[in-house]
């Protein structure tokens, strides 16, 4: 994400540490691991409960949860393998871009936007292994903001309104960042005891200090926990880091999951789902060559992400029928599939400062490595990222429309590599390289966090091995580049703030040939459609409400849901993979909910709880019955006093919402 341009443009320690980083690795190798899920071998023609298609972020979580139900079988197909060691030092997350674990894509040309970077078209890295993108994100913790899933519940159904899924946001976190724990107003909103570690201090980065005294001038509030619900402003973020290694879905949930129900099948590329007479049946895949099919005997579930899910659904005939048409391929269901395809856009800003602007605070040598190695610290351990929050309007400060992420790249950086995989062009690369040998440079990423541009995802071919074509849409609607100097404009004031001010902080302009002789703001718009970028958030492409119902169920097709960030209907204001992760928290109780009832046949009316019997409490004759709900929506129950007598229920939810119910309530 964004926020991570610090690394990402090779900024602090990162510049040294990358220099030394073979000797790194070498000395790394024996000691810092993991032991991933084994690969199973299985049977072409096996038949499972579920078959999951992706162990990205989604797929990671949806699978860990589904197997702890015992009697649910479950196949993993992950197209990628084994994370390589990069992906859990943090420090290390910038060089899994544009490497083989990423699937780097990129966007179409579309001769409108783009034209300052490499090609005219936009890079989309995305995680290609065990944990998807989120194995090569920046690790910042962010949600959204209520008013986000308002929208989402008006579209999808009280599932997904901001109660509900705070739920599920603290059921996954243990929040153990200092900023945040020591403070009960801020705790309310974050859990304890989840799988996901949830980190932070206030020993930040000096330049980060110097952004927020910066910012704090402009009239920001500094903010302690930037996922406050009602309150924005300026703050860093906390991130999914565990003990100085990157913590995720993959690690906290698949590595811990029951391998006894679940199979994992790495390097098996699916390239199709089988749909016969309206139902999803099972899928085709590949692995080392040889091909696969798998069958489903409750669903297919796809995790494959915002570029691959619609693909895979339109390979499969679910999707928009003139374009599959084109294609030859048969319509199964003719649905919006590719569309509505969204991203925060991002623009950077420029700023040279004099040298010792930045001061690089952690050691540019190997002492950060045997630090690391020792006991997880130092900068290798850390992802330190900040930004501010702006509201469209003072009349709306609780909700933020737009949102800047300032970085501090000491003089010498090796810049070059990260302004290239940024996807900035060549010229562009070396003039701000050479503005580098002289002065530290400022970048300030200027973020739209709720565009109203629309692209779309389609098939380049009926084969299933090339990659989807990305139109990004970004700017298509022109509102959306109208914010840009105004927020340009904000991004260049931090050189009018003290520290920066004392720096010979100055704007600088990079040369936009298609920009050149503008006035000033017209000048912003052009150089903001030449050189805007994606902030790696698309979502969209599967959108609840269109493709999939509240439930997440492909509309029209039995037995097929779709997990993952593509059923965003609207993007949430923040990064995505705690919101990606809270959507496959809520499907696998959607998923179990839907089964406990009607696989075990069970008769609820048996149930007591506390001196409440079935036929007292309203909402238990439905079949979707929640336990942890029950409790919490009948004031009636004292829940430290609960007793639960249950005949012939399989104990899902109970289990599972264990952190609603906590441990008091004894199962007879
Ligand atoms: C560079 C980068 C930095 C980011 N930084 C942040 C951040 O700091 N904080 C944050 O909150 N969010 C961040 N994000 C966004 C976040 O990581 C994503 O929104 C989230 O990971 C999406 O999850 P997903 O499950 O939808 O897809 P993914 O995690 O991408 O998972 C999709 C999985 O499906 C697999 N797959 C695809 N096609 C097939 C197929 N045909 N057969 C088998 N398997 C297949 C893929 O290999 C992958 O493992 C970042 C994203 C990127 C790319």
């Amino acid at each position: 994400m964004v926020c991570g341009l610090t690394s990402c443009l090779g900024s602090g320690a990162a510049g040294g540490l990358f220099s030394s980083a073979v000797q790194f690795f070498a000395a790394t190798q024996c000691l810092v691991g993991e032991t991933w899920p084994k690969d199973s071998v299985l049977q072409n023609g096996s038949r499972y409960d579920f078959i999951i298609v992706g162990a990205g972020t989604a797929g990671s979580a949806l699978a860990a949860r589904l197997s702890e139900v015992a009697n649910f079988s479950v196949l993993l197909l992950e197209a990628g393998g084994d994370p390589p060691i990069e992906a859990i030092i943090p420090a290390f997350r910038e060089t899994l871009k544009a490497s083989s674990v990423d699937w780097n894509f990129t966007s179409v040309e579309n001769n409108i936007t783009s034209q300052a970077l490499k090609r005219g078209i936009e890079q989309q890295p995305r995680g290609k292994m065990l944990g998807g993108s989120g194995s090569l994100n920046h690790m910042v913790y962010a949600r959204g903001f209520p008013s986000d899933y308002h929208e989402w519940a008006s579209i999808a159904g009280e599932t997904w309104n901001w109660t509900n899924v705070l739920k599920y946001f603290m059921k996954t976190e243990h929040m153990t960042d200092t900023n945040i724990v020591n403070n009960p107003e801020l705790m309310v909103y974050h859990g304890r005891g989840g799988a996901i570690e949830v980190s932070g201090t206030n020993e930040v980065m000096f330049s980060i200090k110097k952004f927020l005294q910066a910012f704090e001038e402009l009239g920001f509030k500094t903010v302690p926990d930037m996922t406050y619900p009602n309150s924005i402003g300026a703050g860093c973020f906390s991130h999914t880091i565990r003990n100085g290694e990157r913590d995720s879905s993959l690690r906290a949930l698949l590595n811990n999951a029951n391998s006894t129900s679940l199979h994992i099948l790495k390097d098996a590329f699916v390239t199709k789902i089988i749909i016969e007479n309206g139902t999803a049946i099972g899928i085709e895949a590949v692995k080392d060559d040889e091909k696969f099919l798998f069958y489903a005997d409750r669903e297919v579930i796809l995790s494959a992400g915002t570029f691959n899910t619609p693909k895979l659904l339109m390979l499969s005939g679910v999707g928009p029928s003139e374009h599959l048409r084109s294609l030859g391929i048969d319509v199964v269901a003719d649905l919006p599939v590719g569309s509505n395809l969204h991203d925060h856009a991002m623009v950077l800003a420029f700023l040279v400062a004099d040298n010792g602007t930045c001061v690089s605070d952690e050691a540019e040598n190997s002492m950060e490595a045997i630090k690391y190695l020792y006991d997880r610290t130092g900068f290798l351990a850390k992802a330190d990222n900040m930004a501010a929050y702006l509201p469209l309007s003072s009349s709306e400060p609780t909700v933020p429309e737009f949102a800047l992420y300032p970085t501090c790249i000491p003089q010498f950086s090796p810049f070059r590599s990260g302004c290239l995989t940024l996807g900035l062009n060549e010229d562009l690369c070396t003039e701000l390289h050479n503005l580098n040998q002289e002065y530290e440079l400022v970048t300030i990423a200027a973020v739209l966090l709720k565009p109203k541009s629309r692209g779309k995802v389609e098939l380049n071919s009926i084969n299933p091995f090339d990659d989807p074509l990305i139109y990004a849409g970004t700017f298509s609607e022109e509102q959306d580049l109208d914010h840009f100097p105004r927020l340009i404009k904000m991004a260049w004031s931090i050189a009018d703030t003290n520290y920066f001010r004392s720096k010979n902080a100055r704007v600088i302009k990079p040369w936009v040939e298609a920009c050149s002789n503008l006035t000033e703001s017209a000048w912003i718009k052009c150089m903001s459609r030449a050189m805007v970028t994606s902030a790696w958030h698309s979502v969209g492409t599967a959108a609840m409400g269109t493709v999939v119902d509240g439930d997440l169920k492909v509309l029209g097709i039995n037995g097929l849901r779709v997990v993952d960030a593509s059923v965003m209907p609207k993007i949430i204001r923040g990064n995505t993979n705690a919101p990606v992760v809270m959507i496959a928290e809520i499907a696998a109780d959607l998923i179990k909910e839907h089964y406990s009832v009607s696989r075990t046949g069970t008769n609820l009316n048996n149930m007591t709880i506390g001196n409440l019997t079935a036929s007292s409490m309203p909402n238990i004759s439905q079949p979707n019955i929640n336990l942890a709900d029950v409790i919490e929506n009948n004031d009636m129950i004292n829940s430290s006093l609960i007793e639960v007598e249950i005949t012939n229920v399989e104990i899902i939810t109970t289990t599972d919402r264990q952190s609603d119910i906590d441990d008091t309530v004894n199962v007879a």
